[in-house]
């Protein structure tokens, strides 16, 4: 344990997601090298691209696409693979907890929080032995291959109960990822059935359970009310103003008396501030988020900045003063430019930018060629909307290797139709081996 030494202004970037990423990289290009140094902190080596994930869970964007190796693009910066697990801003030290187990401190001179958010959870029996949420691409990756590991087992089994049970998935959360990955997951084994003698799309039951009164809150309730009618039409059962009770056992209670049995529960029930923002000294607001300017800046510490998921940062285009900026992608790739030239500013002496943006709509898919959109208050939905979906979010994907790779893999899903393979050994690599050294 000790605090490395430094010369130049130590630049701390921890978390390296859409704010992490793009602050370290809008830092490299602008900043020379005998500037600052710049260390990027992060579990994963990797920034993955979120709106993404569902199209990676339907199979029809290959997983290691959406995510960006944060060495390759980062070459200016030191990546180090590890959590912090503490900050202490008074003495400018961060803890880190490397990937090989090993505990550090590490000494730097202007702090960048941005580990995110985590799944918001509650207090539901089962929920954690049962549900898996929908953030990173090992879960898009385990879910993909789980759904058709179900349509697998319910073809290999004549039990009617146990058909029904794998036959049956839940999503809780009806936010625009909670819809998407509903709505993509849906229609990957819908289209699966074909391969199957006997199950049919008429067998599997799709359920969103929503807590309120509409879907897609990010959208205008017209749009809501569209996505909720067309996910119906496909047989999809959607639960307004309804709550889970409990999913023990994968014995799924609903608070309108509704039961049933369902192998697949995934929960997109909303997110909350990174937990790790509570073992530092940083002032936070009453969603345990850190309080920032407008600026970027933490409230009363000049030297540390924040965006994205984890901060409370003003929004300034309301009328309501006390409102801040939702939790998105949009928000967090626009904050982090700004938050990249406030920390050369800082370094500078220079006058210091305050961040705003109005937010411009969002775009989300239902599945192949079925999507809603809504810009600037102006509604698309259908194939159009799909491809609004897919452009705008191609254009956003960062490096030029990504998106020809994604390109590549839509073309080849329209040519080669839809890949259907489970690779459900994944989910347990060493199930094989085991059972070869236990037989004599
Ligand atoms: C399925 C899904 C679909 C979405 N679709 C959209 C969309 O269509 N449009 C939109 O605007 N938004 C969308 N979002 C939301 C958007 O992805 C987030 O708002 C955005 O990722 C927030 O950026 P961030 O940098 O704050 O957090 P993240 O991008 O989550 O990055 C946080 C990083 O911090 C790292 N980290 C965590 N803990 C630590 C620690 N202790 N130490 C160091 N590093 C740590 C994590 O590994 C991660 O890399 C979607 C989200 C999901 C899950």
């Amino acid at each position: 344990m000790g605090v490395a030494p430094r010369e130049l202004p130590h630049i701390l970037v921890v978390g390296g997601g859409y704010v992490g990423m793009y602050t370290a990289l809008g830092l490299q290009s602008k900043l020379s090298q005998g500037d600052a140094s710049i260390t990027v902190v992060d579990p994963q080596p990797q920034m993955t691209y979120q709106p993404f994930l569902p199209e990676a869970a339907a199979g029809s964007i290959e997983p290691r696409h959406v995510v960006v190796p944060l060495r390759r693009v980062l070459k200016r910066c030191r990546v180090v693979c590890g959590r912090v697990t503490k900050v202490e801003h008074a003495d400018h030290v961060a803890t880190i907890e490397n990937c090989g187990g090993n505990v550090e401190q590490i000494g730097y001179d202007v702090l960048v929080m941005a580990p995110g958010s985590i799944a918001r959870t509650l207090p539901i029996p089962g929920l954690a032995e049962c549900g898996i949420s929908f953030k990173t691409i090992g879960e898009a990756i385990y879910l993909r291959n789980h759904v058709l590991s179900r349509l697998e087992a319910a073809d290999a089994s004549i039990d009617v109960q146990l058909r029904r049970r794998l036959l049956s998935f839940v999503v809780i959360g009806g936010g625009y990822a909670g819809i998407e990955v509903l709505a993509e997951l849906e229609d990957m084994a819908r289209y699966a059935c074909r391969y199957y003698q006997t199950v049919e799309p008429a067998d599997m039951r799709w359920v969103l359970v929503e807590a309120a009164g509409r879907i897609m809150p990010e959208v205008s309730l017209a749009l809501g009310r569209y996505t909720v009618k067309r996910l119906a039409q496909r047989g999809i059962e959607i639960f307004l103003n309804t709550r889970v009770n409990t999913m023990e056992n994968g014995h799924v209670v609903l608070d309108n008396g509704t039961e049933f049995d369902a192998d697949t529960i995934v929960w997109t029930a909303g997110v909350k501030a990174n937990p790790v923002l509570r073992q530092t000294d940083l002032p936070l607001d009453d969603r345990q988020r850190l309080r920032c300017q407008p600026t970027l800046q933490v409230v009363s510490c000049p030297d540390a900045f924040s965006a994205g998921d984890c901060a409370a940062v003003p929004d300034l285009t309301p009328l309501d003063p006390d409102a801040t900026t939702s939790p998105s992608a949009q928000h967090a790739v626009r904050q982090a430019e700004v938050l990249a030239d406030n920390v050369i500013a800082y370094l500078r002496g220079q006058p210091l930018r305050h961040y705003q943006h109005r937010d411009a709509g969002s775009v989300a898919s239902l599945g192949l060629y079925r999507g809603v959109a809504e810009i600037y208050g102006i509604r698309f939905t259908g194939p159009l909307a799909w491809l609004m979906h897919r452009t705008y979010h191609l254009s956003r994907m960062p490096t030029f290797n990504r998106k020809v790779r994604i390109l590549t893999d839509w073309t080849a899903a329209l040519l080669f139709r839809r890949e259907v393979v489970a690779l459900g050994q994944i989910n347990d690599p060493k199930a094989e081996f085991v059972r070869a050294t236990t037989v004599s």
